[in-house]
């Protein structure tokens, strides 16, 4: 491990950078098409601690797509195991994604996937930076004897 003074720097630059790629990467990637009409999703068992996620979303039934606009259209759906809608089983073609797919805050704004992703690398360098200076350097006196004894 490097201890150069220069370490964290250098760390806090490696996550711009990161964040900075995944905002290129995706940079051409847009929201657009109502629906791909794909059956796959992504597979939630809604309980208490999860079931407000769902809200802005589609799910999947048996013979149709179902919008979840509130808390109380969600909270019908506790103790149930569902199918989401999700941008990783889209199937609409090219560097898109269907709206109906990507839910409703992103399908408002055709670029907002490259914006997603961009707050994802943020949210990384948050959390490094957090632990950063949660951290303290703490010192303890060793006793050579009990140590090795
Ligand atoms: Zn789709």
């Amino acid at each position: 491990m490097c201890y150069c003074p220069h370490r964290k720097t250098l760390q806090r630059i490696q996550f711009v950078f990161r964040g900075s790629e995944m905002l290129r990467a995706t940079s051409n990637i847009t929201i657009s098409g109502e629906d791909c009409g794909t059956k796959v999703g992504k597979v939630i068992n809604v309980n208490k601690d999860n079931y407000k996620h769902l809200v802005g979303f589609n799910l999947i039934t048996d013979d149709s797509t179902v919008f979840i606009k509130d808390d109380d259209q969600a909270s019908q759906y506790l103790g149930l195991v569902v199918k989401k809608r999700s941008m990783m089983y889209c199937v609409s073609k090219g560097n898109s994604f269907c709206k109906t797919c990507a839910g409703f805050n992103l399908a408002n704004n055709p670029f907002a996937a490259s914006m997603a992703a961009a707050e994802y690398g943020s949210a990384f360098l948050s959390m490094f930076l957090k632990s950063m200076h949660g951290k303290t350097l703490a010192t303890k006196k060793l006793d050579i004897q009990t140590a090795i004894t």
